[in-house]
């Protein structure tokens, strides 16, 4: 298990700590303050420890990206984009300024914002006690996320001296080897993790160690190709293995089925067969559709077809799952120990065919509610438990999108992996 602040002296320190407030911004304004609630308990404990300052970092989504999609999106629009437009996006996507003031309310404490993310060791340590200071956006300096090595040390090593003690509580990056999620501990004497790295820690990881068993993974999404690798980590555990959403029909396609219309990975069958002879051999019960609900067209308005069987008309796609199928998801949900859950099993954003999507969740809550240790990761199947209302039902519902994916394919992850452990 990884050290935490609970585990070091923090009294008269310097505390210089990673958060994941990449938050969605709209003009300057945070829409959405998951990210910052999340990281709070650590930042109040470390506070309540009066430490001699608090300086935490974070980036914003990806200033040279998002500037250079906004332009490609006004050239397509036909509309310039000069230097002024270039700045108000960054103002309005980028800046860490309204992270800190937002923060600074929902502490009730002043948070300084310097305007700036490097240059700053003597403002820090002429800090009054127990101040708190946001830095600006992490992205902003080239050496972040650079992979000309001398140059990311050249950063951490200047954000290390920031600090007596480094907290990393940004699950989210933490599959990124960045100056301020990994390389600034080569660095530091202390590096600890925060609660929420500690909880995520504490979910995922006997999910690809040693889960309660039986264990039950649903995996679904869009793509094969994305998720073979979590797929091939959690044979090893599961009992059961739920393959559904898009990537099912390469699958069946593979079995020899017919899948009309559906998406489809034809570079990824080999790779499908293998998984399949995998499990197999090991033992484990793949669970792939036996029936769905099509539609012609890949639109929210399209009409849903009821297929009762495995294989797909031509002129149609699948969409979600079938009642059949749910029957079965039923019956090895709530009959297992343990359920790692990563991918919808349908077009879930599309009202017609969310149903299934929406059964794995109540099934889930259920088994939960019964006993079972319940991990859900991945933007789109949290986006899923939260559009019915089930996050406080899971056991965890982990804050890191690609980070929990990685730590379920049995990745260590770089963010992690500098903290010391116990
Ligand atoms: P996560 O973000 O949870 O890891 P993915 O990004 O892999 O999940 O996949 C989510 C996407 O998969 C959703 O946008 C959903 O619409 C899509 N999807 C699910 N089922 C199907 C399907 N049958 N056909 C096409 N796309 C699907
Ligand atoms: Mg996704």
């Amino acid at each position: 298990m990884i050290k935490t602040v609970r585990d070091v002296d923090l009294a008269g320190k310097r505390i210089i700590m990673r958060v994941d407030f990449n938050v969605p911004m709209k003009d300057g304004v945070v829409q959405d303050d998951t990210r910052i609630q999340a990281a709070l308990p650590t930042i109040k404990y470390i506070l309540e420890q009066n430490p001699k300052s608090l300086v935490l970092m974070s980036h914003l989504g990806d200033p040279k990206k998002d500037v250079k999609k906004a332009q490609e999106k006004a050239e397509k629009a036909g509309k310039p984009f000069t230097e002024a437009d270039k700045e108000a996006f960054i103002n309005g996507k980028n800046r860490m300024k309204p992270v800190a003031e937002y923060l600074s309310k929902v502490l009730g404490k002043p948070v300084e914002f310097p305007g700036a993310c490097l240059g700053l060791k003597d403002k820090i340590d002429a800090l009054s006690n127990g101040a708190v200071m946001m830095l600006e956006n992490t992205r902003f300096e080239p050496g972040e996320t650079s992979k000309d090595m001398a140059e990311q040390e050249a950063m951490a090593k200047e954000l290390a001296t920031y600090g007596d003690i480094y907290v990393n509580d940004a699950f989210g990056t933490a599959h990124r080897a960045h100056a301020s999620t990994a390389t600034i501990a080569k660095f530091m004497k202390t590096s600890v993790g925060g609660f929420l790295m500690e909880k995520e820690v504490k979910y995922l990881e006997p999910m690809v160690t040693n889960p309660p068993k039986p264990m039950t993974a649903i995996i679904g999404g869009a793509k094969v190709s994305s998720k073979i690798a979590v797929l091939e980590s959690l044979l090893k555990n599961a009992s059961s293995l739920i393959i559904g959403g898009g990537m099912a029909y390469t699958f069946l396609k593979a079995q020899g089925h017919s899948i009309g219309k559906s998406l489809v990975e034809d570079d990824f069958i080999d790779t499908a067969k293998n998984l399949l002879s995998k499990a197999a051999e090991k033992g484990v019960k793949i669970i792939l559709p036996v029936d769905h609900l099509g539609a012609e067209e890949f639109s929210p308005d399209a009409k849903p077809v009821v297929i009762d069987g495995v294989d797909i008309p031509d002129n149609l796609m699948g969409m979600d799952v079938g009642k059949k199928t749910i029957e079965i998801y039923k019956d090895t949900i709530l009959n297992s120990k343990s359920i790692v859950w990563n991918g919808p099993v349908g077009v879930f954003e599309f009202e017609a065919f969310s149903k299934g999507t929406g059964e794995v969740a109540h099934l889930v809550a259920e088994a939960t509610s019964k006993g079972a240790v319940s991990v859900v990761g991945g933007g789109d199947s949290v986006a899923a438990v939260n559009k019915f209302n089930l996050a406080s039902k899971m056991s965890h519902v982990s804050t890191g999108g690609g980070a929990s994916l990685e730590f379920l394919e049995g990745k260590t992850l770089p963010g992690i992996a500098v903290l010391e452990t116990k």
